[in-house]
C-alpha cells in the first residue's frame, strides 16, 4: 500500500531508495536467517550473552567506587532488573524460533517494541527509564557481537538506501560523513538542530519531525524522499515513481548549472562585494568548502572533534586539526569557534545531563567551568595560528564577566606559549558569537573589546522565541521572520558595523536563499554557511539590487504584521 508521511524538510532534493531502519541503540546489528537445525544453538548464544551482561553488572555492583554518587548502585540494580525481565530475556528467544532470525536481530526487534511502549507512557519518570532499557540492550548486544560495529550495514548498497531513524544525535550524523546513504529521515528533531545542520552538510535530502516514520515504514520498503517539501512517499506506484525520477534529474541539472558560478565573484548588481564563507565541522570538510569557492572558513565547529570518543582530544591532536585547516585554506581566513559542547552535543565523558540542556552549562559557560580543557584548546588554536590566518570565535557569550574571563584565559594561554618559546600570531583576531538576546541588546559590551562579531541565528532564534531547537513538537514555531528576530539581527549588523566591527551571520539564515536579500538589506556583507549552499546564495546575490532590497528591508523593520512581512519578502524575492 502506498502512503505519504509529512515532516520538515531540512535538506532539499529527491532521493529514491530502500528503507534501512536504524535501531534506538547505538549499535547496528545484522539481520540474517538461521537454519532450523541451528535455532537451539542461537538461543543458547542469546542466553549466554544475557549471562555475560548479568555478570558484568553484578561485578560493577560489587566494586562500586567510594566516590561514586549515591544513586549509582540503584541505577545498576535497575539495569539488573530490566535484564531479568522476561520481555528482554525470554521473548527474543521466541522470536528466534518463530522468525528464524539471529539473536541480535531478535533482541533489537523486541527492544523496539518495548521502547515504543515507553514512548506512550504518561508518567514522565517511567518514560525517562527508556534510556536505561537502551543501555541494557546495548550491553547484551555487545556481549553478542564482541566489539561493536559503529557502522550501519544496509541490505542494499548504501547509495540506494534511505536511513530511517527515530532520532539521531549530532554524534551519529557525523559518523555518516563516512557513508554514502541516499538520504536520511527521522521522527524527531527541529530544523536548526545540529542533526539537521549536519544533514545539510552531507548534501543529501533529509527530513526531520516525521513523528511515526520509524513505526510505519518497514525494512526494505521503497521510499521517495522529497527533502524540499518534507514529504516521504512509501511504496510509490509506477506513475509516481516515474514523475519523481524526472524531478530528481531536474534537480541534478540545477546543481550542475550552479557549478558554473564557482569562479564568479560574489557581488550585487551595483558591484558591492559580498564575502561568502563556509561552516565546517571537521577538517575533511575543507575540500567541499574549497570546491565551492568559499572565501574562508567563517565557522569551524571545533566541538565535533570531541564527539564519538571517550577521551578528550589532547592539545597536540587539536593543534594538528586546526593547523591542517589553516594550512589548507591559507591565505584565506579560518575562524575557529571555541568549544560549543553541551545542549545537543554531548561528549561521551559528560557527566550528568542538565535538566534543561540548552539553558545549562553549554559553550563558553562549560569552557569557563573547565579551565584546563579550555586552556588546552586555546593553546592549540594559538599554536595553529602560526601556520595560516586563524581567528578565534567565542560562542554563546552573554555577560561582560564571561568576556573578561575568556580574554583573561586567552592571555594566560599566550603567556604559557611565550614561556615555552612556541610561536603564534600575536595579532590573532578574537570575535564573539551573538546568539543570546542579552548580548544582542548590550552590544557595546562586546564591540568594545572584540575584533569582530558573528550572529548565530540558530540560537538567537531559539533563545528569542523560547523554542528548543531540537524539539520537533515546537519546530513549527521556528520563525526567522518573527519581528523580534528581524529587529535583533538588523540591530546587531548595523550597530556592530557602526562601532567599526565586521559582522557576519553564520546561522542557518545565512544559507537560506529566501532570506539572503533581507540580510543584504540590513547591511550584511559577510555570510557563512554550509558549503553546499554557497553557490545558490551567490546566485541570489548576483541578481540583487542592493538599493531596492535595503528599502524593502527597512519597511520590514517597521512592520510587525506577519502577513505584510511575508508580502514584503515576496516582493523582495520576486
Ligand atoms: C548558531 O547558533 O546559529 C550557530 C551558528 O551555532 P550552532 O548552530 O553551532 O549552535
Ligand atoms: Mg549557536
Amino acid at each position: 500500500m502506498s502512503f505519504t508521511i509529512h515532516g520538515i524538510g531540512v535538506s532539499g532534493g529527491i532521493a529514491i531508495g530502500r528503507a534501512h531502519l536504524l535501531t534506538h541503540t547505538q549499535l547496528e546489528v545484522e539481520h540474517y536467517d538461521i537454519a532450523e537445525a541451528d535455532i537451539e544453538q542461537e538461543k543458547e548464544r542469546f542466553d549466554h550473552a544475557i549471562g555475560t551482561a548479568r555478570s558484568e553488572l553484578a561485578a560493577l555492583v560489587e566494586h562500586i567506587p567510594e566516590n561514586a554518587p549515591p544513586e549509582f548502585e540503584g541505577f545498576l540494580n535497575l539495569h539488573l532488573m530490566i535484564l531479568g525481565d522476561s520481555t528482554l530475556s525470554e521473548v527474543p528467544k521466541t522470536l528466534i524460533e518463530t522468525q528464524r532470525c539471529n539473536a541480535e536481530w531478535a533482541l533489537t526487534q523486541q527492544a523496539e517494541e518495548l521502547l515504543a511502549q515507553f514512548d506512550r507512557m504518561e508518567d514522565a519518570y517511567l518514560r525517562e527509564r527508556k534510556a536505561d532499557v537502551v543501555q541494557v540492550v546495548e550491553r547484551v548486544l555487545k556481549a553478542l557481537m564482541g566489539q561493536p560495529r559503529a557502522i550501519p550495514a544496509p541490505r542494499h548498497p548504501e547509495e540506494d538506501s534511505i536511513l530511517v531513524a527515530h532520532d539521531l544525535s549530532p554524534a551519529d550524523v557525523i559518523l555518516f560523513k563516512q557513508h554514502r546513504y541516499a538520504s536520511f529521515i527521522t521522527d524527531l528533531g527541529g530544523v536548526t538542530s545540529h542533526t539537521a545542520i549536519l544533514a545539510r552538510s552531507l548534501g543529501i535530502p533529509s527530513i526531520v519531525a516525521l513523528h511515526h516514520a520509524r513505526q510505519l515504514i518497514h525494512e526494505n520498503e521503497l521510499l521517495i524522499v522529497d527533502g524540499t517539501h518534507g514529504v516521504v512517499i512509501v511504496n510509490p506506484d509506477a506513475n509516481v515513481l516515474a514523475e519523481f525520477h524526472l524531478r530528481q534529474e531536474q534537480w541534478q541539472l540545477e546543481l550542475e548549472k550552479l557549478k558554473r558560478l564557482r569562479s564568479t565573484r560574489a557581488a550585487t548588481l551595483d558591484g558591492t562585494r559580498i564575502e561568502l564563507h563556509a561552516n565546517i565541522e571537521l577538517p575533511e570538510d575543507v575540500e567541499q568548502a574549497r570546491g565551492n569557492s568559499a572565501a574562508g572558513i567563517g565557522l569551524f565547529r571545533s566541538e565535533f572533534l570531541f564527539l564519538n570518543r571517550r577521551e578528550i582530544p589532547s592539545e597536540d591532536e587539536q593543534f594538528e586539526a586546526y593547523r591542517k585547516v589553516a594550512m589548507e585554506m591559507a591565505p584565506l581566513p579560518v575562524t575557529v569557534r571555541t568549544l560549543d559542547l553541551g545542549a545537543d552535543k554531548n561528549w561521551n565523558g559528560a557527566s550528568e545531563r542538565s535538566p534543561n540542556p540548552a539553558l545549562g552549562l553549554r559553550a563558553i559557560r562549560l569552557c569557563l567551568a573547565e579551565p584546563r580543557m579550555f586552556h588546552a584548546q586555546l593553546r592549540a588554536i594559538l599554536r595553529a595560528s602560526h601556520y595560516g590566518k586563524i581567528k578565534i570565535l567565542v560562542p554563546m557569550l552573554s555577560t561582560a564577566h564571561e568576556l573578561n574571563q575568556t580574554l583573561h584565559l586567552l592571555d594566560e594561554a599566550r603567556h604559557s606559549l611565550d614561556q615555552d618559546g612556541i610561536p603564534y600570531d600575536r595579532e590573532i583576531p578574537v570575535g564573539g558569537m551573538i546568539e543570546v538576546p542579552a548580548a544582542a541588546l548590550s552590544l557595546p559590551t562586546f564591540t568594545r573589546r572584540l575584533d569582530f562579531l558573528s550572529i548565530g541565528t540558530n540560537d538567537l532564534i531559539q533563545y528569542t522565541l523560547a523554542i528548543d531547537r531540537t524539539d520537533d513538537s515546537v519546530a513549527h514555531l521556528y520563525d526567522p521572520l518573527h519581528p523580534a528576530v528581524l529587529q535583533l539581527v538588523a540591530h546587531v549588523i548595523r550597530s556592530g558595523q557602526k562601532a567599526g566591527r565586521p559582522v557576519a551571520v553564520c546561522g542557518e539564515m545565512a544559507g537560506d536563499v529566501r532570506l539572503t536579500r533581507i540580510l543584504l538589506g540590513f547591511g550584511l556583507r559577510q555570510f557563512s554557511m554550509h558549503p553546499a549552499h554557497l553557490l545558490s546564495v551567490k546566485q541570489q546575490i548576483l541578481r540583487t539590487d542592493l538599493e531596492e532590497v535595503t528599502q524593502l528591508a527597512n519597511k520590514m523593520l517597521k512592520s510587525d504584521d506577519p502577513e505584510r512581512l511575508l508580502a514584503l519578502l515576496e516582493r523582495m524575492n520576486a
